[in-house]
């Protein structure tokens, strides 16, 4: 029998090696102490072994020693893998070393034995026919005893607590400890008090210490729908961590492996590791998230992270688990195109919508900040896009773009607004107008074969009222801009009281325009054309307004504000009808003459001017010819085929086209060449007195000889005087206009008066 058990420690002596040295190897939070525990019941079962196996006095009481010392051991890892594994915070420093007190007692005690024989002393006894020495047990022993039972029940009581509260998933697991500790425990009893001569509880233990082993360190509930959840878990194209209900990590799927780069699958870093890489992680709130950025390897990298719980049979909580979705790709598709949607996708500054929304946010959250408004404009932009090219011009305003971005400061805010035009928001005491002037009005651009000087114009708003909005405060601005008129040592303008006061003077007429069309206040007033000898041939329909309060007001003063809201289409309606109604009148009369009327550029962007025109002549049954049709070139500088073809249209329904102030702007004459007109409308500005007549007169001379040739009439406008009325009939003009024959009239002094005196009436 004895040498039956001399196996049987022997092979719990190796079997239990293997076990501790497993476990210490396991990555596993109770690793450690599993390994302890299971190292602990060896010294104990050696003990055992020198008892069973010697025979001589010293040996088996050296075996005792180490047995009972051994069994304190084994108790107090005991103790503490009931604290890791069960998570006993109540279990405090104080009360750990209390516990461990008892057992310095029952050590001291021990060492004291063999002088005052206080715990016990061996007899012998023949077992097997040798001689074997039995236990007598003195005080020290029963105290050896009490505590040993008493923290092995003690565990026990904490195992069957923790499975009776702990989620049904994780109580098979603890029922199965507290069984085999009941088992170890039993067993131990049985022998204390059976009167057997030799100890078997060890076996006992060491089998409860296998138990522990495997189930601690092998064995995870996992059923089939167990496996189906971890598969599933391990396809989402998400990082996800699972947590035990004591907030440890018992499984990640491998991109969370990945994410964490974990070695060895040890999941007992990923709480530190998720916590250094994110921040505070909360896996034991429900519904917890947070989004987080993280730099990694060079790259910014986003993440969103969520808490879920997970319950088990109402209220208990089995576990949780956290999943982190790498955001990267989404978030930098969408800022993608969120620049797309608030940047001008050639120069990349601002576009209009977002330059306002920056300006309106800017200004509202610096309400003690003085600010200004700059509307710029590259001068002659469209000559330059079809002189070099949209190539070319699309450089430009790159080159263009880049000035900007130099020149303003970083807290000022910049866009472009639309084609040539730049909008940008600027405080008022970064604003230096010397270096404005000096470093954004005028440069050159070149790309290498073509060099262009570029002007720009910058017309300034100060922000006075910050809550206009910025589409009326680059009104302003703009306002300000087109105050500079071809002069070119001028290139920054300035919003100004004058220019907000005409700017309501606009509002304040406008709204008055069509009662004033009615009530007789606008009415057409007619200047005379005559030929040679000074006889009338027709008439020019000029607008007046004799306003009530503001008194006569020439078109001067209220055509420019109609033209800029589109009302001078109204106006001009009006005058040819009025034209029209007249012409009707003197066909009955029999009386032969023609009537100019005007045509604003701006005509052409409110209606179909040739349709319109013909439908009035039409509708007054007068005949086309005698409407003359004034024009300047400038209707010519935009979309010239259209509107060579509107032109077209009017004198093949025979009205005559007449260029009007020629001489005044550009005068291309390369225009002149394919223009559809019939006369020539000479400017007064030759007949200005300047400081060498001669030079003007060279021109003037050519300009008729030029008409002339191209098969054209010319008619000079502005004859003041007997002088230049000679001089121009012996150039060659044929028809004049001026105050030298009669000023602008009204048309009850044109017939009653005028063309009595002219004896074209009776
Ligand atoms: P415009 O078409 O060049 O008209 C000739 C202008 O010269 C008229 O000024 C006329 O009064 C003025 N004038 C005529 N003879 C002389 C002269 O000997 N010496 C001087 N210094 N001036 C002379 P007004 O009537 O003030 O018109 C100014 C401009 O307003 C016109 O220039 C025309 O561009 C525009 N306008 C006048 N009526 C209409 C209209 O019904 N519709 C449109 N769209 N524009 C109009
Ligand atoms: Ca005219
Ligand atoms: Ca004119």
């Amino acid at each position: 029998m004895r040498f039956r058990f001399t196996i049987i420690f022997i092979i719990l002596i190796v079997v239990m090696s293997i076990a501790a040295f497993l476990s210490r190897r396991s990555k596993r939070a109770v690793g450690r102490s599993v390994a302890w525990i299971v190292a602990g019941i060896i010294p104990p079962v050696i003990g055992n072994l020198l008892i069973v196996a010697f025979s001589d006095k010293l040996t088996t009481t050296i075996g005792y020693y180490i047995y009972f010392l051994g069994m304190d051991v084994v108790v107090i890892s005991l103790l503490r893998f009931a604290y890791i594994y069960c998570d006993m915070t109540w279990f405090n420093m104080k009360r750990r070393l209390m516990f461990f007190g008892l057992f310095l007692i029952d050590i001291v005690q021990y060492i004291l034995n063999p002088f005052f024989h206080n715990a016990f002393e061996t007899e012998p006894i023949t077992v097997d026919g040798r001689d074997y020495y039995k236990l007598i047990p003195y005080v020290g022993q029963t105290y050896h005893r009490v505590i040993c039972y008493g923290v092995l029940f003690a565990v026990i009581i904490i195992f069957i607590v923790k499975t009776v509260r702990a989620p049904r998933i994780y109580a098979e697991k603890y029922s199965i400890i507290v069984i085999a500790l009941i088992i170890g425990t039993l067993w131990e009893t049985y022998y204390i008090f059976s009167g057997v001569p030799i100890d078997r509880s060890m076996i006992g233990f060491a089998v409860f210490g296998i138990l522990i082993f495997y189930f601690s360190i092998y064995y995870r509930p996992r059923r089939l729908l167990d496996r189906m959840l971890v598969a599933i878990a391990g396809e989402i194209r998400q990082a996800i961590y699972f947590f035990d209900a004591n907030g440890k990590c018992i499984w990640a799927n491998d991109l969370g492996i990945e994410l964490l780069d974990l070695k060895n699958n040890d999941y007992s870093t990923v709480t530190k590791l998720l916590k250094e890489r994110f921040g505070d992680i909360k896996p034991d709130v429900d519904g917890w998230n947070s989004s987080s950025m993280v730099m990694a390897g060079g790259n910014t990298k986003y993440y969103s992270l969520e808490t879920h719980m997970v319950t088990y049979g109402g209220e208990k909580m089995a576990g949780s688990f956290i999943n982190i979705k790498d955001e990267t790709e989404t978030k930098m598709e969408l800022q993608r195109e969120r620049y797309n949607a608030t940047h001008d996708s050639l120069t990349d500054l601002y576009n209009k919508d977002y330059l306002f929304e920056r300006i309106r946010e800017t200004i509202a959250e610096n309400p003690d900040t003085q600010y200004l408004v700059i509307y710029a404009n590259i001068s002659d932009f469209k000559i330059v896009n079809d002189i070099f090219g949209n190539v070319f011009g699309d450089f430009v305003l790159k080159y263009v773009s880049e000035r900007i971005s130099n020149e303003m400061p970083s807290d000022s805010v910049y866009g472009r607004l639309v084609g040539d035009t730049f909008g940008m928001l600027i405080k008022h005491d970064d604003f230096n107008p010397r270096t404005m002037e000096k470093n954004l009005t005028h440069f050159t651009v070149s790309d290498g074969s073509t060099d262009q000087n570029i002007l720009m114009n910058l017309g300034v708003y100060e922000v006075t009222e910050s809550d206009l909005d910025p589409s009326a405060m680059f009104d302003r601005a703009r306002m300000a801009l087109s105050t500079i008129k071809n002069e070119y040592h001028v290139h920054i303008a300035y919003y100004d009281d004058e220019m907000r006061k005409e700017a309501l003077w606009g509002q304040h007429i406008s709204t008055q325009l069509a009662d004033a069309m009615q009530d007789g206040q606008i009415r057409p007033y007619f200047q005379p054309i005559v030929d040679m000898n000074g006889d009338p041939v027709g008439a020019e329909a000029l607008v007046r307004w004799n306003h009530p309060t503001e008194g006569q007001l020439n078109p001067g003063r209220f055509i420019p504000v109609f033209e800029k809201n589109g009302m001078i289409a109204d106006i001009d309606r009006f005058m040819w009808r009025s034209a029209c109604e007249v012409l009707t009148r003197w066909k009955n009369k029999g009386i032969d003459l023609f009537i100019s009327i005007n045509i604003s550029p701006k005509d052409f962007y409110f209606m179909d001017v040739a349709t319109e025109i013909k439908q009035i002549a039409s509708e007054y049954d007068i005949n086309p010819a005698k409407l003359r049709i004034e024009i300047t070139e400038s209707v010519m500088m935009t979309d010239n085929e259209n509107r060579f073809a509107i032109l077209e249209e009017l004198r093949e329904a025979g009205f005559l086209v007449e260029m009007d102030d020629f001489g005044s702007g550009y005068s291309s004459l390369n225009l002149l060449k394919d223009m559809p007109v019939d006369i020539i409308k000479i400017d007064m500005v030759f007949l200005r007195k300047t400081k060498d007549d001669m030079r003007a007169q060279i021109i003037l001379n050519n300009i008729i000889r030029l008409t002339e040739d191209l098969g054209l009439s010319s008619l000079t406008e502005g004859v003041e005087n007997e002088n230049q009325y000679q001089m121009l009939g012996g150039m060659g003009c044929k028809l004049f206009q001026g105050y030298y024959f009669a000023k602008p009239m009204p048309i009850e002094e044109f017939e009653k008066s005028y063309l009595k005196e002219k004896k074209l009436i009776s």
